[in-house]
């Protein structure tokens, strides 16, 4: 049997990060960059105003106050976007409003609140310090400074600065392409009636989606029969889309095992045991002419989930230029007395807790066996019991990783 550390090994020396593309900024969120991003112009590319108010020469007002106001007569109006190249002249004062381009000769404004509002003449009574309320031009990014790095994940904000530097286009790591192709003769789709012996497919969803959740796009391929034809078939058919490919189901010992008959003869995946529980049987290689990664989890929907987290998910941050780290794991009181089985190392699904001391406690769900999915629902974390322990007693310290 092969560690759930070499397993993990072995696919993460065998896929590749995507190599780079260059994509609409729109198209950029949720990717990596791959290229260091520099702003071709200081940012803000001119000194402007902070706030609605008076651009003035401060030895102006230096005297105002509540009792000795200043009156300035105002000789112009600056908006933000106006192009013209204004001056403020001593005992002078120009409207100006936030993000305008400072007048030259003007070293702060007065904010609109500490004067009358007055468009002729202003009446000033309290005195702006020099400086204040400008926006000096480079304070945020100097020209030519690096606002991002490559490696860099691009959120939201990182988004906003790569359109604020004036980027248009953008090299990343893509995301990577992922289908998904449930296998089982017994699968039918959800919304459709159950016949004997059947049951609703419910593996293609939680891993399309457990995809999209890590930041991958997931395309659902639906199920196929435990035909190893049908199933090669399928493969191919989806290949040309996939940077990777997730199956579940017909890896285990017995027979109509659809993936292990089609995949076995290529040579290029290969099917083990992992010790651990759920999900021993495993498989993991390469198809078709781009080899394209393809992970072969077991069916049991439980044994399927946490063979993505701990094999897929750390392949797919590898795929789209992430760094890969273990899981972030805590440490928590068992609840409850846990077993284990000899030489595997188990995932146990719990809750995890918090009490008024903020101490973690892991409470497990009622109901461990690897098909029961509600209870899986139900939990936010997994237990790890190490291969070397088989019984945990109640008030143990133990190793967790939230969901
Ligand atoms: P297998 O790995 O194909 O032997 O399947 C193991 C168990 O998981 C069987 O009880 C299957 O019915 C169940 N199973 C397989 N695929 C799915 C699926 N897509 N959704 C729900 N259960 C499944
Ligand atoms: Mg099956």
């Amino acid at each position: 049997m092969r560690s759930v550390d070499e397993h993990l090994a072995r696919i993460l020396n065998t896929v590749r990060t995507l190599a780079p593309l260059e994509v609409e900024l729109e198209q950029a969120l949720g990717t990596t960059l791959a290229e260091d991003v520099s702003s071709p112009v200081p940012l803000p590319p001119f000194d402007n105003s902070a706030m609605d108010g008076y651009a003035v020469r401060a030895a102006d007002v230096a005297e105002a106050g509540p009792d000795s106001p200043v009156v300035l007569p105002v000789v112009e109006d600056v908006a933000a976007g106006d192009g013209t190249l204004y001056a403020v002249g001593p005992g002078l004062a120009t409207r100006i409003m936030t993000g305008a381009p400072l007048p030259a000769g003007a070293d702060t404004v007065v904010p609109v609140e500490w004067t009358d509002g007055g468009t002729a003449s202003v009446t000033i009574s309290r005195a702006a310090p020099r400086g204040n309320a400008i926006r000096s031009a480079g304070e945020d990014v100097r020209s030519g400074e690096v606002v991002l790095t490559a490696g860099t994940p691009i959120g939201s904000a990182q988004l906003g600065i790569l359109a604020g530097a004036g980027r248009k286009r953008v090299l990343v790591r893509p995301r990577p392409r992922v289908v998904v192709l449930s296998t089982g003769a017994e699968l039918v789709e959800p919304g459709s009636q159950l016949g004997a012996g059947q049951i609703w497919d419910s593996n293609s969803f939680m891993l399309t989606a457990a995809v999209r959740e890590a930041g991958a796009d997931g395309y659902r391929a639906g199920s196929v029969t435990d035909d190893a034809a049908h199933f090669l078939d399928q493969l191919d058919a989806q290949l040309v889309r996939a940077d990777a490919v997730i199956t579940s189901g017909g890896v285990s010992m017995g027979a109509y095992e659809p993936v292990k008959e089609a995949l076995s003869p290529l040579g290029t995946v290969i099917f083990e045991k992992v010790a651990m529980q759920p999900g021993m049987p495993q498989g993991f290689g390469v198809v078709g002419e781009d080899q394209v990664p393809i992970f072969t989890l077991p069916g049991n929907p439980v044994s399927s989930f946490v063979s993505f987290v701990l094999f897929v998910r750390p392949a797919l941050r590898k795929m789209a230029g992430l760094p890969v780290e273990p899981p972030a794991t805590v440490q928590a009181v068992a609840a409850k007395p846990l077993r284990s089985p000899k030489g595997r190392r188990s995932f146990l699904r719990a809750r995890l807790v918090r009490d008024a001391d903020g101490r973690a406690t892991a409470v497990p769900v009622h109901g461990q066996g690897s098909h029961q999915l509600a209870a899986l629902a139900t939990a936010n974390a997994l237990v790890i019991v190490p291969e070397d322990v088989t019984d945990v007693p109640e008030g143990a310290t133990v190793e967790v990783m939230p969901l």
